[in-house]
């Protein structure tokens, strides 16, 4: 098969990648704009394969993303491009509702008129992936239920509200011309290659450098936490057998208070490194912050149904895959320093100081 990958530069979009170029023949184009969040270096392991091109471009751009469908001639397209940044749509919403509304939009409308022409065979088999999250679904607050596909849609934040009008668009699209789109809805993601402005590399990252660990309010949100190359397998499988118009929930059965998940980082931390410099412990490190605005209390995915109809289930545990996460970040300083020295984007946020 010919896949676009969108935001194939980004953390989920490179698992996939690396996913489909490691264990498949098909060939991969990913198109990605290289935002701040955008690094190639994450694909660096499977960028010589003859399967893999990158071309940059903005997905907002009609005629570019248009002229790439052309040439490539896709038989799908798995979109996961997206600004992703919970606290900077917070500061900023222009761009998660340029990028996320507007450029689902254009991308639909591309491949809409590419699949209007194709062959039968082609027109039958072509699929448009939505990539999505768990937090379209809004606050579970303490009511112990878990998001099932047919939970409505109540988002909190502006960028959850920028990925559930997405996620309506791609429905529409489906609905009004029968496009052939699948969609999913994931839980948090952790694992190797992740921005350090999020939480968990954030907390690697600060404990190794003595900084104080940053937690929301008390820390008692609970988030249910995946390990990102189960999402790029679970993603794979949807792909090439979900069934078209079907939306699918995928989570990794971790059901964690964010207080719990940096108390784990901080134990990991001390039996693969020993104790930090001016502390007994990397739980000394931790520090309370003031509490996002609008933050919801709880996420929990049911992931029975893609458990059921395509056998997903994740093979990492949270302790097995966090292990992992830590060690990667252990072992590759070089890849998050490169984008500590050069972002402006820990600078802006504060973060992380003084380095
Ligand atoms: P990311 O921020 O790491 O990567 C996003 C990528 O998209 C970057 O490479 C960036 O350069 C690219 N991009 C941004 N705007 C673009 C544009 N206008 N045109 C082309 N490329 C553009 O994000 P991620 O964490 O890898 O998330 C990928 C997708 O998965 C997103 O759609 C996100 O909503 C969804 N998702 C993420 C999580 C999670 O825990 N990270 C969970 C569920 C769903």
């Amino acid at each position: 098969m010919n896949i676009i990958v969108t935001g194939g530069a980004g953390f989920i979009g490179s698992a996939v990648i690396r996913h489909i170029i490691n264990n498949t023949q098909d060939r991969v184009l990913n198109l990605d704009k290289l935002t701040y969040a955008g690094n190639l270096t994450s694909v660096a392991s499977v960028s010589s394969s003859p399967r893999y091109q990158f071309v940059q471009a903005d997905i907002c751009d009609y005629q570019t993303v248009q002229k790439i469908f052309s040439d490539f001639q896709p038989d799908c397209i798995m979109h996961l491009a997206a600004e992703s940044h919970v606290d900077r749509s917070i500061d900023g919403p222009a761009e998660f509702i340029q990028t996320n509304i507007v450029g689902t939009y254009n991308l639909l409308e591309v491949a809409r008129h590419y699949w209007q022409q194709l062959e039968s065979d082609k027109k039958a088999a072509f699929r448009f992936h939505h990539i999505s999250t768990d937090e379209v679904f809004g606050d579970l607050g303490d009511t112990g239920a878990l998001f099932t596909e047919e939970t409505p849609y109540a988002p909190s934040s502006p960028y959850s509200a920028s990925k559930a009008s997405s996620d309506h668009l791609v429905q529409a699209w489906h609905r009004t011309y029968g496009l052939p789109i699948i969609m999913t809805n994931c839980s948090n993601n952790y694992g190797p290659f992740h921005f350090p402005e999020k939480l968990i590399p954030l907390v690697i990252i600060n404990a190794l450098h003595n900084k104080p660990l940053p937690i929301y309010g008390k820390g008692d949100q609970v988030r249910d936490w995946l390990y990102v190359e189960d999402h790029a397998r679970a993603l794979y499988s949807v792909l090439t057998t979900g069934a078209v118009g079907q939306t699918y929930n995928i989570g990794g059965h971790n059901e964690k208070t964010n207080l719990e998940v940096v108390e784990t980082i901080c134990d990991v931390l001390q039996s693969l490194v020993g104790k930090p410099k001016e502390h007994a412990h990397y739980r000394e490190l931790i520090t309370f912050v003031d509490d996002r605005p609008g933050h919801d209390l709880r996420y929990a995915i049911d992931a029975s149904k893609i458990a059921a109809d395509l056998n997903w289930l994740p093979t990492e545990t949270f302790e097995t895959g966090l292990e992992k996460t830590v060690q990667w970040y252990l072992d590759h300083q070089e890849w998050w320093q490169a984008i500590m020295d050069n972002t402006y984007a820990m600078d802006r946020l504060g973060l992380i100081k003084g380095k």
